[in-house]
């Protein structure tokens, strides 16, 4: 680390402007200290051009389509993407559905498991690779990619290998059985994570699949599937098609898919549902979500701050349970603020492969694009503002670390999903008061609870109206945890007993 004591600190707050927390201790990198570049440098081993892995095979789409894959951190191309259409889906399907009638229902459950062992085994050698790889194409920071989206996947795998022996005892008193192919359509915000959380229960439970990852991010997708022909998986057991919503459309609603798993928007999920009605397929929706993340006076206030700052700035906000919505209780919500912005200060934005990297690229113009129309929004709606003063790289799409106070409930801001590093700030007085804003969404993904009182964690847990709720944390994940929403978050759990049962028909 250098320091640069001689450049004018333009942008530093005056000391007069500053007002501190009792114990907040300032920090000021934005233009005094400076890290030396300390980029990441194992070779993430991307081809040049990926075909559509149907039946344990990388092959070109049928009608020889294909589409670039860009790197959000630079713009530089990294691969070309073959582009499914429904006929090239239908394939995936056939193979899906011979694997199934032929080898996988017919291997017990101990030889499952050991397939899934193999393929966390193996993931975990190659975790540098694909941590390199995951970070260049989705925009996340490397420690991000390589200290949880990696291994976390790993464990996915792990934790249900365990389980593929043990499905007796899956729901006690009755017995289960596999659904046979099963359709899934995954999101860009943690594309390896997601595809762990689809592909291992439903191999666990004796499915074989049919899955596209998200346009912008299918490339740790297709370096697993490498892993699949190394670990000797049958082919066709796992298919992964590309390509954007018409081949995700597909996916969906092909005849062989007797259950499909979705993850996205909510926006998508209605659709896919409305589609899908009548046609008697078993569904999984993992839908967005705009989270409370409340913080009362008797909270450990350093503690909450650090559970804001992971719960908004994590994976830049591309989190379905971001904590996004802040409720403070009123006798502390100008301290905490204060504390906020110190703390934002110390938030390193830049190239995702840099070690010292806090909060990395956003995941696409669109994305971009969308973020920067509802912070638009919040101001103009007279929410107020606040950015950290830090430099942007000038190649890439980034955004500032951003929070709102003075927000109201009726703010676009306070309502819908920004999918960005953007909190908005609200108060309240009372426990009743909060638990009513909490609620007040058409969410319900996700909450947090910072307070000092044990009864008050375990009364709020039973009134929010959130699939998880997290106590004096944020962002924690285990395999062996259900995840998943109420009302337009979404149905069905992924993780834990519950999540696996979703992958199972009950006999
Ligand atoms: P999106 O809905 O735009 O796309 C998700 C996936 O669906 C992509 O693979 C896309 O190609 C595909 N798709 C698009 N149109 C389709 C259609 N008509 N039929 C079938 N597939 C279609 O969402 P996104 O922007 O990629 O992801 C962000 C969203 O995902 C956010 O709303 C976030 O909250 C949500 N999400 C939820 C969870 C959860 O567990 N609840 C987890 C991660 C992300």
């Amino acid at each position: 680390m250098k320091t640069s004591a001689t450049k004018p600190a333009a942008s530093r707050p005056s000391r007069a402007s500053r007002s501190r927390g009792p114990s907040a201790r300032e920090l000021i990198f934005g233009d005094l200290w400076e890290f030396d570049p300390a980029p990441e440098t194992a070779d993430p081993y991307i081809r040049s051009s990926y075909g559509l892995f149907i039946n344990g095979k990388f092959s070109p789409a049928r009608k020889g389509g294909s589409f670039p894959s860009i790197s959000p951190g630079n713009e530089k191309k990294l691969t070309d993407l073959a582009l499914a259409d429904a006929a090239d889906v239908d394939a995936a399907y056939s193979a899906a559905s011979k694997a199934y009638e032929k080898v996988w229902s017919k291997l017990p459950g101990n030889e499952r498991g050991k397939f899934l062992y193999r393929i966390a085994r193996l993931l975990q050698d190659r975790a540098r690779e694909f941590a390199v790889a995951e970070s260049l194409d989705g925009g996340k920071p490397i420690k991000e990619s390589r200290d949880f989206d990696v291994p976390t996947a790993a464990a996915h795998f792990f934790y249900h290998a365990g389980w593929a022996d043990k499905l007796d005892h899956l729901a006690p008193g009755r017995q289960v059985a596999p659904y046979g192919v099963v359709g899934q359509v995954i999101p860009w915000n943690f594309p390896l994570l997601m595809l762990a959380w689809k592909i291992a229960p439903a191999l666990a439970a004796g499915n074989c699949i049919v899955i596209k990852p998200a346009e912008t991010t299918s490339i740790t997708a297709l370096k697993l599937c490498e892993v699949f022909q190394e670990a000797g998986l049958p082919p066709g057991v796992v298919n992964v098609v590309t390509g954007a919503g018409e081949t995700g459309a597909a996916v969906m609603s092909h005849p062989l898919a007797s259950k499909v798993a979705f993850t996205g928007s909510t926006e998508v999920g209605k659709a896919i549902m409305r589609s899908l009605a009548g046609t008697g397929k078993k569904m999984t929706m993992e839908l967005g979500g705009k989270a409370a993340n409340i913080v009362f006076e008797d909270a450990p206030l350093g503690q909450a701050v650090e559970g804001i700052i992971n719960g908004i700035f994590f994976n830049q906000g591309h989190v379905c349970c971001a904590g996004s919505r802040l409720l403070v209780q009123e006798s502390i919500a100008d301290d905490m603020l204060t504390r906020l912005k110190l703390r934002m200060q110390s938030l390193r934005v830049g190239d995702p492969l840099d070690k010292n990297t806090d909060i990395g690229a956003i995941n696409s113009k669109e994305q971009l694009t969308r973020i920067s129309e509802l912070v638009k929004s919040g101001v103009a709606e007279g929410a107020e503002l606040y950015q950290t003063p830090c430099r942007l790289p000038s190649k890439g799409f980034y955004f500032p670390p951003s929070i709102f106070s003075k927000v109201t409930q009726s703010h676009r801001i306070a309502r819908e999903e920004i999918f960005g590093p953007v909190l908005s700030i609200l108060t309240f007085r009372t426990p009743e008061e909060a638990i009513e804003k909490a609620n007040n969404t058409a969410y319900g993904l996700s909450a947090g609870v910072w307070t000092d009182k044990g009864s008050r964690i375990l009364k709020m847990a039973s009134q929010l109206k959130a699939g998880v709720v997290w106590a004096n944390t944020y962002n924690k994940f285990d395999p062996a945890s259900p995840f998943g929403g109420y009302k337009e978050s979404g149905f069905g759990r992924e993780g834990g007993r519950q999540g696996l049962l979703d992958y199972c028909k009950l006999l």
